[in-house]
């Protein structure tokens, strides 16, 4: 059915390395869940003392939703998101990048940095992430560190452009990509799907107003900006492991 799956996401860390510890869904008491959590219990998160850079791309867009309503779209999201957690998110421009597994971890343009996140489009069934065509987007945040001690350094949202049932905008969780985009976002600031329809990291978007549950305002502040600056390791080029579901 058309409108059922949201999105998934898939949380990678380098070949070799031994997986984060994956919460379960709907696995906290305050209306939240994480992806995973480090050794001491805390929430593998993003260093809060740095800008978190996302870029979109438009290979492979749908008719109606060019780089323009993506990039004004995702930078509503991420304003939101920002506002809710303090973290600092940068929507700094476009790509020519497609999601796909086998994505540099380094920036494209300066591979001193690690890869910005990349928001773009992606078919089910024809390249390498997990995507559905029941799902409207695919969110693959990349963990780096000792196991243990895990953070966030780079992330890749794919969306689906056969679902053209969505719309442009915010109007309402059913029909909207602005939904869409909030939700995958906060999935690759380290946040996993609830049980509570009233969320929006439900698992099933539902309708309504776009607007942030108390359980995501909980979880975003869990790995949000009250939280100590983290060490983040030199970028390097990293063979991740191809997501499976
Ligand atoms: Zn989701």
């Amino acid at each position: 059915m058309l409108g059922a799956a949201a999105a998934a996401a898939v949380l990678l860390v380098p070949r070799g390395g031994a997986p984060a510890t994956q919460a379960p869904v709907g696995a906290s008491s305050d209306g939240y869940a994480v992806w995973a959590r480090n050794a001491d219990g805390t929430p593998v998160r993003w260093d809060p003392c740095s800008p978190i850079v996302i870029v979109a791309s438009e290979v492979g867009s749908p008719d109606g939703y060019a780089l323009e309503a993506l990039t004004t779209d995702l930078e509503q999201a991420a304003s939101v998101l920002a506002e809710a957690s303090g973290l600092d998110l940068d929507v700094v421009g476009s790509s020519d990048e497609a999601p796909g597994a086998g994505r540099s971890t380094l920036a494209a343009g300066d591979r001193s940095r690690w890869a910005p996140i990349l928001v773009g489009w992606h078919r089910p069934g024809h390249g390498s992430l997990p995507l559905r065509d029941v799902d409207r987007g695919v969110a693959v945040p990349v963990a780096v560190g000792s196991p243990g001690e895990r953070v966030y350094v780079t992330g890749q949202i794919a969306l689906n452009p056969d679902r053209t049932d969505l719309v442009p905008g915010f109007d309402d969780r059913a029909t909207s990509w602005g939904s869409t985009v909030t939700h995958e976002l906060a999935h690759v600031l380290g946040l996993a799907h609830v049980d509570d329809p009233a969320q929006l990291l439900h698992t099933y978007p539902g309708a309504g107003p776009v607007v942030l549950g108390g359980g995501d305002r909980a979880g975003l502040r869990a790995v949000g900006a009250d939280l100590d600056c983290l060490d983040v390791p030199e970028p390097v080029e990293l063979d991740v492991a191809v997501p499976t579901r």
